[in-house]
């Protein structure tokens, strides 16, 4: 398994560990450096310093037929926890995860990032959820915080978020400042990707993408073991590919791009601008008409999956990626979605990169929370030289 151009080192090693064995389950050292492909020092060293800390623990020794002994390692997995936070256009929502990651509660509240004291909102929900992991005695790595903009990956400050109105904040460092634990900040996509890289199917994999389709699009890049970000943090704005030469403004203050026409917001808008919805109406109730058999609630479905096949197929030729996870509020209705999506795939994407393999995962309400948690976990493989 590769972990980014080099070998890991430093933390990227414990990170790497845990992630590993809590995939896995128990393993000896020698097949951890083997499966890592890092020498045995390594691991020796590493897993020295995360057994005197109480993150690991040696199970009984397994004695095989031939050879030597071998002692597995095993995570434990109340040893440290870590706290998820996302924050979206309309809410927050928190989880508490053990360092193997299971989610041990969640929570989440309304949220108005317009609102003046937004900031000051935000960390007493955060302090209200220390405290809590404080009262149930679960010792606090420290929190994630995901959120939709550019996320310089060093500092954790927000450069950009169209959709919180946030520019130019060091929200890391603010609530570091205020809360007195290590806080990580990550853009959601990059936190999910992540997320798959430590913890999800797609864990073995050196080179895959990540495609969100909600009410924005986005994409997270993990290339040749280690997730890609671009200068300063701006890799994978995938929704704000052009493909109209004069279509509708976009949040971003272009025209014509991927988003206005295939996020979930631009369905519904469609929707209603054809008056299949109601002006109050959201991508759920257009849903349910193409299930209902309207053809032109299935028509918005198939012209949206059309351009994102399209606009992947672009994507996927020039990355050479094999694999492609697709998540979002969208995948709940992918059925109306995947046939015009396949089509337009297959007649684009390159000879060489079809067996290219696409994976819809279902929808989990909590998948950004969760993988902010795994920014803590993860760190600094999640949030590279952030230093909580
Ligand atoms: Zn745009």
């Amino acid at each position: 398994m590769r972990w980014g151009a080099g070998s890991v080192s430093g933390d990227g090693t414990r990170t790497a560990v845990l992630a590993l064995l809590a995939r896995r389950g128990p393993l000896s050292r020698a097949q951890i450096a083997e499966i890592l492909g890092l020498s045995p020092a390594t691991v020796t060293s590493s897993t020295r310093r995360l057994l005197a800390v109480g993150m690991l623990a040696e199970q009984e020794p397994r004695v095989p037929a031939a050879g030597r002994p071998s002692i597995p390692l095993r995570l434990v997995p109340r040893s440290a926890h870590a706290i998820g936070v996302q924050v979206a256009l309309d809410h927050v929502a928190t989880v508490l995860t053990r360092l193997d990651g299971v989610v041990v509660d969640g929570a989440s509240w309304p949220f108005d990032p317009a609102a003046p004291e937004a900031v000051e909102r935000l960390t007493e929900l955060i302090r209200g959820r220390i405290a809590e992991a404080a009262r149930q005695r679960r010792p606090l790595l420290g929190v994630g915080v995901a959120v939709p903009g550019v996320v310089e990956p060093e500092t954790g400050t927000l450069r950009m978020s169209v959709r919180l109105g946030w520019n130019g904040m060091p929200l890391a460092a603010r609530l570091r400042a205020a809360l007195g634990v290590p806080v990580f900040v990550d853009n959601d996509i990059s936190a999910v990707t992540v997320a798959e890289r430590l913890y999800g199917p797609s864990a073995e994999c050196a080179d895959f993408l990540v495609v969100a389709i909600g009410q924005g699009i986005g994409a997270g890049l993990v290339l040749d073991g280690a997730p890609y970000r671009g200068a300063a943090g701006a890799a994978g704005e995938f929704g704000h590919l052009p493909i109209l030469a004069d279509g509708p403004e976009c949040v971003c203050g272009n025209r014509g791009c991927l988003e206005t026409q295939a996020s979930t917001e631009a369905l519904a808008r469609q929707g209603r601008e054809a008056g299949l919805i109601g002006p109050d109406a959201g991508v759920g109730e257009l849903g349910a008409l193409a299930v209902a058999g309207d053809e032109r609630a299935r028509e918005l479905f198939a012209d949206a999956g059309a351009l994102l096949g399209r606009a992947l197929a672009g994507v996927v030729n020039i990355l050479g990626t094999s694999t492609v996870v697709v998540v979002g509020e969208i995948t709940p209705l992918w059925d109306h979605v995947r046939a015009a999506f396949d089509a337009a795939l297959a007649a684009h994407l390159l000879p060489c990169v079809r067996e290219t393999r696409i994976e819809v995962r279902p929808w989990e309400e909590r998948l950004i929370a969760v993988a902010a948690a795994g920014i803590a976990l993860g760190a600094p493989l999640a949030a590279p030289r952030q230093r909580g």
